[in-house]
């Protein structure tokens, strides 16, 4: 070991030397060690060479996990919405995935979701089939990929069993594919009903989606056992008992049956195509159908304690890693257009809080996902950019003859880019892109590409704004501030652009192969946000997606 100490400790002091960029050049398997270290430190401190695998680990315990979090793993990637969601991130994870698995050397790739739960919705597709995505990473689409539904994640037990039987249609068996940590917070159908109350006691959760998220999130803030390991625990009839019990009280409280209190069918919903509920029915039922699951759960052997698998994974380049968020930065809880945000973390942070494990400074690739040419919004809050539209009108042929241009655009939106529910199948709002608000999400997520999604939404005929700053109502220039308050009492100024011809962007094989004005729109935005724009999809398809090299 002295020997071999003696030349360590003199390659360091080379290697520490060399500036970082040809420090790349010698690809060293353990790069971060040698950036890392500086000559003086070899003389103030005793440093200790561990050799762990061939691998070189220096330092005492505590230099060693620094170096550990400084550190960014090549072959990562993060993709984030910074608009208010449906931006496209899971097809842009999927693109990126398998470029990721093309990568030489890359065996497999973690997609790991690290926030929310059944109240995302994304679809990918494989082999022409479409496929909706709820808890489950898009992973599953591709063989050399793993899912992992962190700690982070809410997850409902019976409504995830049921999703990965839909998904198994399209996709074939998805055992050893899907990990579920035993840590992730656990959703029952009495969250649901919690909702249900809180909506018909206090008036409160207005704009939920219903599936018991809400408070599920507040359940763990609370430190109450609503693990998934507390419901593999032996003793978790007991403790989920007593649970329905004190809802029983809470209810009754109100003169209200628990029993009797409807919450979504997840299983039902999508072979419907139509939100269908269900009773939460007595103790008995309730809990029946949790040991139905439960037992399904063990058969799978899918839940884990994923944090030794994170630390694996960011040691080992031949492993991929994706982080796949859910909804967006707009909708974060603390810095989204709060009171109508998510429950959950929506920025890169919460993959920090999520999987316990990965800081954004440590993921290589950090991208942003916005729709180009509009934003969409789903819910109660009004949007400064928001285009006035009714919600009768589900296409152009729904509009009188002297609808303004705005409508039109929004008219052709909603029917073009379907711009409807996914489970209720009500109209989406249609917002013209908000810079102000587009660049503070972009700020706050920590990414640092953009994805521009949907770019073949336009006609040529149709001019698109873009809003580039807010004034007051007297006109004076009113910088951005979250909060729908403050949203609220701006009044948007807008540039418009010309359109093109959605068929032209289809066509395109590069950014350069682009139609003029959509090479100008995106231009104009990248100046407006100074982040690269590194890649648009041209079309829902995985062959719709342009990318620029690194070059
Ligand atoms: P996510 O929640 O951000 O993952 O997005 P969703 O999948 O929920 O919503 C995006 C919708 O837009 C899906 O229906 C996609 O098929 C569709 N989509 C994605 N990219 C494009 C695109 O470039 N053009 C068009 N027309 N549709 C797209
Ligand atoms: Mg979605």
């Amino acid at each position: 070991m002295s020997s071999n100490y003696k030349s360590f400790i003199s390659t360091m002091a080379t290697l520490a030397k060399m500036a970082p960029s040809s420090l790349q050049d010698l690809s060293l398997p353990k790069l971060r060690i040698y950036r890392w270290l500086h000559p003086d430190q070899f003389i103030q401190e005793d440093f200790h060479a561990v050799f762990v695998d061939e691998q070189v680990i220096v330092g005492s315990p505590t230099d060693a996990e620094r170096i550990f979090s400084n550190v960014v793993k090549r072959n990562s990637v993060a993709v984030a919405g910074v608009e208010l969601g449906d931006e496209g991130k899971g097809r842009i994870v999927d693109n990126k995935l398998g470029a990721l698995l093309d990568i030489s050397g890359v065996e497999m790739a973690y997609v790991i979701r690290s926030q929310g739960g059944n109240n995302a919705g994304h679809s990918v597709e494989k082999g022409g089939q479409k496929l909706a995505l709820h808890q489950v990473p898009s992973g599953v689409m591709y063989d050399e990929a793993v899912g992992i539904m962190d700690k982070g994640m809410v997850i409902h037990p019976e409504d995830l069993r049921s999703e990965i039987e839909l998904a198994e249609e399209v996709v074939g068996d998805t055992r050893g594919k899907l990990i579920l940590s035993g840590d992730a917070i656990l959703v029952t159908d009495l969250e649901r009903a919690e909702e249900v109350f809180n909506r018909k006691v206090q008036d409160k959760a207005a704009g939920g989606t219903g599936r018991g998220i809400s408070p599920a999130y507040a359940h763990f803030t609370d430190r109450l056992e609503n693990k998934i390991n507390d419901l593999l625990a032996d003793n978790w009839r007991e403790v989920l008992g007593k649970r329905y019990d004190h809802y029983v009280k809470k209810f009754e409280a109100e003169e209200l049956s628990l029993a009797d209190t409807a919450v979504p069918d997840f299983m039902a919903s999508k072979k419907k195509k139509a939100e269908v509920v269900r009773p939460v029915g007595t103790k008995e039922e309730f809990l029946d159908r949790l040991q139905n699951t439960r037992t399904w759960l063990i058969e799978r052997d899918m839940v884990q304690n994923t944090f030794l698998i994170h630390q694996e994974a960011y040691e080992d380049l031949s492993k991929g890693v994706i982080f796949e968020m859910a909804q967006a930065a707009g909708l974060d809880l603390y810095n989204g257009t709060r009171p109508d945000v998510t429950s959950s973390n929506t920025v890169l942070h919460g993959i920090a809080n999520g999987t316990g494990f990965w800081m954004p400074h440590m993921i290589d690739e950090k991208i942003g996902v916005f729709k180009a040419t509009y934003t969409s919004s789903v819910g109660a809050r009004q949007m400064p950019t928001e285009i006035p539209l009714d919600k009768s009108v589900r296409g152009p042929k729904d509009l009188d003859l002297n609808a303004t241009t705005d409508e039109q655009f929004g008219a052709f939106t909603r029917e073009f880019a379907h711009e409807f529910g996914t489970t209720t199948g009500r109209p989406r709002d249609i917002l013209w892109l908000d810079i102000p608000f587009l660049n503070y999400n972009i700020q706050m997520s920590g990414v640092d590409v953009l994805a521009a999604t949907h770019l073949d939404v336009a006609r040529k005929d149709l001019k698109i704004k873009i809003c580039t700053h807010y004034t007051d109502f007297e006109g004076n220039f009113v910088p951005y501030q979250p909060g729908l308050e403050h949203q609220q009492r701006v009044v948007p100024q807008y540039v418009e652009v010309d359109g093109w011809d959605a068929e032209d962007v289809r066509q395109a094989k590069s950014f350069d192969d682009l139609p003029e004005n959509a090479k100008k729109f995106l231009a104009f935005v990248q100046r407006r946000t100074g982040v690269p724009i590194v890649i648009a999809t041209t079309g829902p398809d995985r062959k719709n997606y342009l990318e620029l090299s690194n070059q």
